[in-house]
Parts: C-alpha cells; sequence; structure tokens
C-alpha cells in the first residue's frame, strides 16, 4: 500500500494535519509540529495531543503514515560550538514533539559545513549529534533526507547518507527519506526506466532500502546535476511524469509516506489522484 498525500499546514493546531490530509484524499503526509521558522516553541498542551490523537483516529491515519519534518533553522553539522549545540537542543525538542504526539519519524536534513569544516568532519558531527539526540529521547526515528546539495550542504550523495549511518550506534532508530527533486539536481536520474533503476540500485546497494522510511515526491524546475533545490508540480518540470510512475509501481516503496512538497497547493488533490492511478499500469 503506498501512502500518497503532502506536506499539508498545521498552523492553528498540529490537530489540523491530519484534518488537511484528509480533505485532500491523502493516505499519508507531512507536518511541522511547530513553527519551521522560530528556535524555540511552547510545549504542546496536553488538550493539543489528545485532539491530535483523535483526529488521527476519526481519519484513519497511523504514525508510519506521518513524516513531521523538523525547522530549517538547525544545523547538526554546525562548525561552531554554540550554534551546534543550539541545533542540537532544537533536535531533541523535535524529536521530544514527535513521540509526544505519538508520531515516529522526523525528517531533517542532515547539516551544512557553511565551508569552515570539511565534509567529512561535519558528517561526523552530524552523526555524532543523533547519538546524542537519540539517548535523551525514546523511540523516534531519526530520518535523513537526501538533498540537492546547494551550497555547502551534505547529503547530496548516498554515501553521505551511508556514512552518517555507519557511526549511528542505535541502527533502528536511523532511516532515510529520498526527496526525488534533490536526488535529480544532485545528479541521480530517475527520467527513465534505465536510469530509474540504475538509481535505486546504487540506493540499495550504497545505504539500503530497509532504511526508507519516507519519500518526497517533487519535479524540478532545476536542471540535472545543477546541485538547485527548486521544486515543481508533477510533469511540468524538468525530471517529468513517467518517474512517478516507477516509483508507483515500486514495491519497495510501500507503506512509507509518499509526500508531495510540489509548488502549487491547489492541485494537491489531483497529483495524489494522479498517482494512485499509475498504480499497476508501469
Ligand atoms: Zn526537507
Ligand atoms: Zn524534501
Amino acid at each position: 500500500m503506498k501512502y500518497v498525500g503532502a506536506h499539508v499546514s498545521s498552523s492553528g493546531g498540529v490537530f489540523n494535519a491530519p484534518i488537511n490530509a484528509y480533505k485532500i484524499g491523502a493516505k499519508g503526509f507531512a507536518m511541522f509540529t511547530k513553527n519551521q521558522r522560530q528556535w524555540v516553541a511552547k510545549p504542546l498542551e496536553e488538550k493539543i495531543i489528545n485532539e491530535f490523537k483523535s483526529k488521527m483516529d476519526e481519519f484513519g491515519y497511523t504514525a508510519d503514515m506521518v513524516l513531521p519534518h523538523d525547522s530549517y533553522l538547525i544545523n547538526l553539522g554546525h562548525p561552531e560550538t554554540e550554534k551546534e549545540e543550539k541545533s542540537l537542543n532544537a533536535f531533541i525538542d523535535e524529536l521530544k514533539r514527535v513521540e509526544q504526539l505519538g508520531l515516529k519519524y522526523l525528517n531533517f536534513h542532515p547539516g551544512s559545513h557553511l565551508k569552515k569544516i570539511s565534509e567529512e568532519e561535519c558528517l561526523e558531527k552530524i552523526a555524532k549529534n543523533i547519538n546524542k539526540a537519540l539517548k535523551e529521547t525514546n523511540s523516534s526515528i531519526a530520518v535523513i533526507e537526501t538533498t540537492a546539495g546547494q551550497g555547502s550542504n551534505l547529503g547530496y550523495k548516498f554515501e553521505h547518507l551511508r556514512d552518517i549511518i555507519d557511526l549511528v550506534e542505535d541502527k533502528e532508530r536511523i532511516g532515510v527519506c529520498i526527496d526525488t527533486a534533490h536526488i535529480f539536481a544532485a545528479g541521480y536520474d530517475i527520467r527513465t526506466k534505465e536510469a530509474y533503476k540504475k538509481t535505486m540500485n546504487q540506493f540499495d546497494e550504497i545505504v539500503g532500502f530497509k532504511y526508507l522510511k519516507g519519500m518526497h515526491i517533487n519535479d524540478s524546475k532545476a536542471k540535472f546535476t545543477s546541485r538547485v533545490d527548486r521544486h515543481h508540480s508533477l510533469g511540468e518540470g524538468e525530471i517529468g511524469i513517467d518517474a512517478f510512475k516507477f516509483i508507483m509501481n515500486d514495491e519497495r516503496i510501500d507503506n512509507i509516506p509518499l509526500v508531495l512538497e510540489t509548488i502549487n497547493p491547489d492541485i494537491w488533490e489531483e497529483e495524489i489522484k494522479l498517482l494512485y492511478s499509475f498504480e499497476g499500469k508501469e
């Protein structure tokens, strides 16, 4: 079963996320558990948590269908100690919020070296901070997202994810999320059946599908190998529609959230329908 949905709004309260997801026919979704542009959020109140859980039940969502995303401010590989600490604390808070809401995953971008330390040092910092954060929390799974590699962002090679995972002590609590627009801009082609197979086999060899906990389903405005992160609506960008047919017919991608972060929320409902229409038709 494919859990296709979108990154829906939780403004007005986290309980609005499952409501917004259900409205567009989503079987899975992504959300922020706090304002993603602020460092500190007030703790989740009991009442809000209960309301969230009751909406999840009401609309038939379970934890494995939801891929919360952390704040864009967090950089677990920050070269400066003070900012690294700030990021770690915010990351721990986000993992705790996920657990309070009865959810499982926390999707995050690995981090950026800001041209002040080497890629290797940065990857080590990220892994070290993941280990610390997992020790401070109980059950949530840290899900590293592939990036386009814009600026000094790491995560644009499958090897980066592997190197982080290798250093994470609790392998049960680490996972990855493939963003189709990001891997494409980073130089992993998925436009034809052959290219898709090659890229996904590479992913399997280097990282392993057992770590895949979610996907972001986006077309790309940015060109192949451009290392630029710009999403587009499905079929409108440089990737084209076929890649999404391959995904919808790939059994290795069952039972994880498949989340649209495409640029026009008004057509998410149609995009979800379109994706489901590809099932069984490759
Ligand atoms: Zn992301
Ligand atoms: Zn993404």
